[in-house]
């Protein structure tokens, strides 16, 4: 089916049951709110001369309007252009330009950045809203322009989180990210009595597919806690609105366990949710269980070039091998795990690159051809990048990007994998690994510890300590940097890249 067209459905059946909820407006809508309201956006886009197949930009941090103009380009069939809220105005221009973008709706706070990138038509949330309204043609000719829909139409242009580089704009169907959804949700045991706290930005498809979609497919609830991540504004989110699901990146999570005012927040109504992203740690996961009550919490892993998600954990799976793998594929979801040099498939067990085939792998990057070439091969497998371990039960375990692995003297490093074990250590709140080049072994293992509050944090010398005889030698820290955070994507992404760079630039 279409986006908007499901959605109709999840109005008839539901029509009563919250959809969205925005904590710092105040909005709340039903399903059938939802729709009509939806209608009403897409028929003004239609009045202002938005055509099937036209790229819509949307540029704003997390609220209401963003998810109208998300399912109202999607019921007239305009492929919606999802802008990065951390961008400034080259990046902007950039974006607009490799996507061919018509008109663009952008947050009033960006208006400066928008008149410096010199473009035209934009319709500003909130000023021009009215006028976008008022533009409304007739719902009968909406309805025309829906019959010419397919669900395999390009819907979304999402770019990637640029966390390895600049982002490549992944274009989407229907099928694509609704199947995705779907599963997703189901996975989860969702029903319409869910209600997901979604503190993860609408730009990347963690929050437009994993969240808004999601949520229609099962008529559950997406509440919004705040424009921006904010710890404190998620606790507090979940418990007044009794949210029965949580999202994030492992460094969302791990920021909020340590909120000061983590014991104050009820957070009981909580039973599962998704941490996704990057490196699920097993502590965190644990912590994330026990003390937030997320009994059921799943992993996902997946790509912007996958719709998003490839695997996920299972509920009915037991702790243990919930929090210590991605799970198993998805529905319809093909994987292999190859030996990169070769292409051949490796023994169960082995890493190799994840490649994926199906449904969800993308239409392709928008209009660079040969680097969807690169990506997707003549057999339609998608080649991630990253490498994973699938054991003899089919569980899939992340051992890392092929860009991170850390080669020191001849020996593969996973950085992942010291990242779990120096998470058991008492005074360290998160912790990165990553290589530096060495003159004597090529690359040398470093850590970015942020010490937990009130703790000092270790010296290289005592973080060896810690280490010795627990794992391999090669694999110890030499070098240690303390930091307060780590450089982030906006979607809470950790950028080593920028931090090799930082290290390289500080080691001379
Ligand atoms: P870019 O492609 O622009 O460098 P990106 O790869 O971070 O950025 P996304 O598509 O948002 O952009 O992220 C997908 C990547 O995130 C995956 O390829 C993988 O490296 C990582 N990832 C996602 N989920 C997990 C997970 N559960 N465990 C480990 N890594 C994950
Ligand atoms: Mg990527």
């Amino acid at each position: 089916t279409t986006i908007g067209a499901l959605l109709r459905m999840t109005a008839e059946h539901v029509g009563n049951r919250d959809a969205l909820v925005d904590v710092p407006s105040g909005t709340r809508w039903s399903y059938r709110e939802l729709d009509d309201r939806v209608d009403v956006v897409a028929r003004g886009l239609l009045g202002l001369g938005v055509a099937k197949g036209d790229r819509v930009g949307i540029w704003a941090r997390n609220r209401p309007e963003w998810v109208l103009v998300h399912l109202a380009t999607a019921r007239i069939g305009a492929i919606l252009v999802t802008i990065n809220p951390a961008y400034r105005t080259d990046e902007l221009r950039y974006v607009l330009k490799q996507a061919g973008v018509g008109l663009l709706v952008a947050a009033e706070e960006y208006r400066a950045m928008v008149r410096e990138a010199g473009h035209d038509p934009t319709v500003f949330l909130g000023t021009d809203w009215a006028g976008l309204i008022d533009k409304a043609v007739p719902a009968a000719l909406l309805a025309d322009r829906e019959r010419e829909l397919s669900f395999d139409d390009p819907i979304n242009i999402q770019y990637t989180s640029g966390t390895t580089g600049f982002p490549k704009g992944a274009t989407l169907s229907h099928h694509n990210v609704l199947n995705n959804a779907r599963f997703v949700a189901r996975r989860q045991g969702w029903t319409a009595a869910d209600r997901v706290c979604v503190p993860v930005p609408f730009y990347h498809c963690f929050g437009s597919v994993v969240g808004t979609l999601a949520a229609i497919t099962h008529g559950a609830c997406v509440v919004i806690p705040a424009p921006s991540f904010d710890a404190r504004a998620t606790l507090a989110a979940v418990e007044l609105e009794r949210c029965t699901a949580l999202y994030g990146v492992p460094t969302m999570f791990i920021a909020e366990l340590a909120e000061p005012t983590f014991g104050d927040f009820d957070l009981s109504s909580l039973r599962t949710g998704v941490m996704a992203g990057s490196p699920c740690p097993v502590e965190v996961m644990k912590r994330v269980v026990a003390e937030m009550g997320m009994t059921e919490v799943t992993i996902c892993y997946g790509m912007t070039e996958t719709s998003p998600v490839a695997t996920q954990s299972r509920r009915e799976d037991d702790l243990e091998r919930r929090v210590s793998t991605v799970g198993t594929p998805l529905p319809h979801v093909e994987v292999k795990i190859v030996d990169p040099a070769t292409g051949l498939t490796v023994p169960r067990g082995e890493p190799g690159e994840f490649l994926t085939r199906g449904y969800s792998v993308m239409l392709g990057y928008w209009d660079m051809p040969e680097r969807t070439a690169e990506a997707i091969d003549a057999g339609r497998w998608m080649h991630t990048g990253d490498l994973a371990v699938m054991d003899a039960a089919g569980y899939v375990s992340i051992v890392g990007r092929i860009k991170d692995v850390v080669i020191r003297g001849g020996e593969n490093i996973y950085p992942a994998e010291v990242e779990e074990f120096l998470y058991t250590h008492p005074d360290i709140q998160d912790v990165q690994v990553i290589g530096v080049p060495d003159e004597h072994y090529g690359e040398q293992v470093m850590a970015w510890v942020i010490p937990r509050a009130g703790a000092v944090a270790p010296t290289a010398a005592a973080l060896r300590d810690f280490c010795q005889g627990r794992i391999a030698s090669y694999k110890i820290p030499r070098l240690v940097k303390v930091v307060d955070a780590f450089p982030l994507t906006v979607t809470g992404k950790i950028r080593k890249v920028e931090m090799r760079e930082q290290s390289v630039r500080e080691l001379g």
